[in-house]
């Protein structure tokens, strides 16, 4: 602890803000915002015009792609990338592992005659073939066909990454196997996206809104992270390997004051800041809010929201440069979702809507009575998905890391409830009764009419506490991981809003031919039958709550605490039916997903397990140990004195020291446990080690608390979140 400690202290002594790299006075963000994209102006400026078009006809407009233009762009991109000195290509894809993945390729080639020159073929930017045998797929390929493919998405822009250990283009892909399963995140994410459209579309034209382009999600994920000194991390095995702190006392301080959340952000940190929105603006991502929060060492970033696919993209990105900017920065960014106990974990909020540039948000109450009655359907389609859909919504978020926040009263809780404002709640309300306050005529509301009470553009008091909060112009989902990619959620999101869609439009079609008076009179129905069979999943109180527990068992709202009870969700009847329909998952494909992840969680559980028993065994023990000797060699000298007598602290230590042997002996007994399927592993690791694992922590955090300061070898809480 102390020299690290020591390091720590003159890191920051010595730190010294790099001016010339942070001197947006020369260049300003707006010049060097979107420098390394191969954007629609650099495609404008070098492809041939033809080609521009049908490349244009594919991003915006989502028609297929004409294979034939591929050389020619791949010739232009080569170009380009060679000129801001790129040397390598890469294919970037998104495996099931949450993590982004790259495999470079030269873009040199020999020419046979002893020299060499660039290449980049049409070929090459379509498709490329990783080796796909060590990433997950859970059983979906047969171990002797290995290979897997990477296809170029053409809806998410290629880029440089430039940085001082080499430079190179990435081009996103999603990935998938021979036999065309996705290996991936951004295969369903473009696959749900699809069907989001039709639906949306097929509501939209009842109301006889036409759209040339596709109606697509928007995602503002606000990013939350911890950044601590680097030195402490070398010696802290635990933060090192399992990203979290598997020991370690509450600090004297923690949280209580308030006096971190938007506090003055501290020196080093802001240049970390500064300069990772430098990087991010390069690669055209608009970052655009940066604060501390609510613990001591955390922070946020947030972007402005962009189309889904794209946010997704971009938020693996963040993700990216914020870990090797904080290495810069002689700092360590902590992207797990609990890496101290006692003070809040870090959470994604993901902001979504849906709708396009021409539309705007579909979830934005608009100033006419018609547009307003669009939008409770658009609402009451995401109210309906939630009911039904809520349990796979929250399976998308599962995850060992996860687990430790979600329900932990800083967090939404395990059970998916919408929080829609006491006013748009009221609307739903009366819609469900019928009638309405603001109408005398014939005591029904009339969608459609200006009899409706206006709707709020913004719901005013925000509740925290809710795992799904409509904000205004968007639903807030909160229960996502701060290392989790957003893909999961929104293939759920829009697969869950495209069948609500999917009903609503097939309802209002039945009508057939009608005036405008009798539709707005068969969407006010709907719209009752809606709430009156789906408003359970609606709460506006506090979601922190021992009676909302309660409350929501007695609706018949899931609550599954911790992944293995929420994993299975995704091969239920409801969700592979859901995902089939859409043709979004295959059995096969959901199957690989809940098996991967069954894993993902026994394999987490299992390194931390064994984190806990070497560093009990080989840092703790040992150092309690010396502790030990000094205070018995102390009693020994002063009974040869004459003073005869029992040192409490003596009797504390060896007490405590016993039980973390018996304690960290029983876990790794519990740890040789064998056989079962995933599934009961995984119940097992929850229900027998994880508890195993605090018990040995309790003694450990008990002797950090009396065992000299000196002697103590691991970095204290107070140290790692103060000294900054
Ligand atoms: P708060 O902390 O109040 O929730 P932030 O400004 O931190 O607000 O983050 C809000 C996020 O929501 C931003 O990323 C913002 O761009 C995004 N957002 C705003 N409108 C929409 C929308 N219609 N659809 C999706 N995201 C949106
Ligand atoms: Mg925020």
């Amino acid at each position: 602890g102390i020299q690290a400690r020591l390091n720590a202290i003159s890191a920051i002594i010595n730190y010294k803000p790099a001016h010339d790299h942070l001197n947006f006075h020369d260049t300003k963000p707006t010049d060097i915002f979107g420098a390394n994209v191969f954007n629609d102006k650099v495609m404008k400026e070098r492809l041939p015009k033809a080609v521009y078009k049908s490349l244009k006809k594919t991003i915006a407009y989502g028609e297929k792609l004409d294979a034939s233009v591929a050389d020619i762009v791949a010739n232009a991109m080569k170009d380009w990338a060679i000129e801001k000195g790129a040397t390598h290509f890469t294919h970037v894809f998104y495996p099931l592992t949450g993590l982004t993945a790259e495999k470079h390729d030269a873009f040199l080639v020999p020419d046979g005659e002893g020299g060499a020159l660039a290449e980049f073929s049409g070929k090459m930017l379509i498709q490329g073939e990783p080796d796909a045998s060590s990433f997950p797929s859970g059983g979906l390929r047969a171990t002797f066909e290995a290979r897997g493919y990477t296809a170029w998405d053409v809806t998410s822009p290629a880029y440089i990454l430039e940085n001082p250990n080499g430079t190179f283009l990435c081009i996103p892909t999603a990935f998938l196997s021979w036999t065309g399963e996705a290996l991936d995140k951004k295969t369903p994410l473009l696959r749900s996206l699809q069907s989001l459209n039709k639906q949306a579309k097929r509501v939209l034209k009842l109301f006889g809104v036409n759209t040339k382009l596709p109606v697509t999600s928007f995602a503002g994920p606000e990013q939350e992270y911890f950044l601590i000194d680097r030195n402490f991390v070398f010696s802290r095995p635990d933060l090192l390997i399992a990203g979290r702190s598997l020991f370690g006392a509450p600090s004297a301080k923690g949280q209580e004051f308030e006096d971190q959340y938007f506090g003055v952000v501290p020196r080093r940190v802001l240049s970390f800041m500064m300069e990772v929105e430098r990087e991010l603006f390069k690669l055209g991502i608009p970052v655009k809010t940066r604060h501390n929060e609510v613990a001591p060492s955390q922070f946020e970033i947030a972007p402005i929201y962009e189309q889904g696919n794209l946010a997704c993209d971009h938020n693996q990105m963040v993700m990216t440069t914020l870990r090797s900017v904080a290495k810069r920065y002689g700092m360590m960014c902590l992207l797990h979702e609990k890496p101290f106990a006692g003070i809040n974990g870090s959470g994604k909020h993901l902001n979504y809507s849906i709708g396009n540039a021409e539309l705007g948000s579909l979830f934005d109450p608009g100033d006419t009575p018609h547009a307003n009655a669009q939008f409770l359907v658009f609402c009451a389609a995401a109210i309906r998905a939630l009911h039904k859909y809520g349990a796979l919504l929250r399976a998308t978020v599962a995850s060992a890391s996860n687990d430790h926040r979600l329900g932990a009263n800083e967090a939404p809780p395990a059970i998916m409830s919408a929080y829609l404002g006491e006013q748009l709640a009221d609307v739903f309300e009366q819609i469900k009764k019928g009638e309405v306050k603001g109408s005398k005529t014939k005591g029904v509301m009339n969608i459609g009419v200006d009899t409706l009470p206006p709707l709020p553009m913004d719901p005013g008091d925000r509740n925290r506490t809710s795992p799904f909060a409509f904000t205004g112009n968007r639903f807030e989902f909160r229960a996502v991981g701060s290392s989790h990619s957003i893909a999961g959620a929104q293939v759920a999101l829009n697969a869950m809003m495209a069948e609500s869609l999917d009903y609503i439009a097939t309802e209002l079609e039945k009508l057939g031919k009608v005036n405008k008076g009798q539709f707005n009179e068969g969407v006010q129905k709907l719209l009752q039958k809606i709430m009156q069979e789906h408003d359970a999943v609606i709460f506006n109180g506090d979601g922190y709550s021992e009676e909302w527990h309660k409350e929501a068992a007695k609706r018949g709202l899931p609550n599954m605490k911790t992944t293995p009870e929420a994993l299975p969700v995704l091969t239920t009847k409801e969700v592979v039916d859901l995902f089939t329909k859409y043709g979004i998952f295959s059995e096969a494909e959901l199957k690989s997903r809940q098996e991967i992840y069954l894993e993902q969680y026994v394999k987490t559980v299992t390194t931390e397990a064994n984190l806990v028993i070497r560093m009990a065994r080989t840092v703790i023990f040992p150092a309690a140990m010396r502790y030990q000797g000094q205070l018995a060699e102390t009693c020994a000298s002063l009974k040869a004195i004459g003073h005869d007598f029992k040192m409490a602290t003596l009797e504390d230590v060896t007490a405590k020291l016993r039980s973390l042997q018996v304690e960290a002996d029983k876990l790794e007994k519990l740890l040789a446990h064998e056989g079962g399927d995933t599934l009961s592993h995984a119940k097992f690791m929850c229900e027998k080690v994880l508890p195993a694992m605090l018990a040995v922590r309790g003694y450990a955090d008990s002797l950090e608390s009396v065992v000299a300061d000196d002697l103590w070898p691991l970095p204290s809480y107070q140290e790692m979140l103060f000294i900054r």
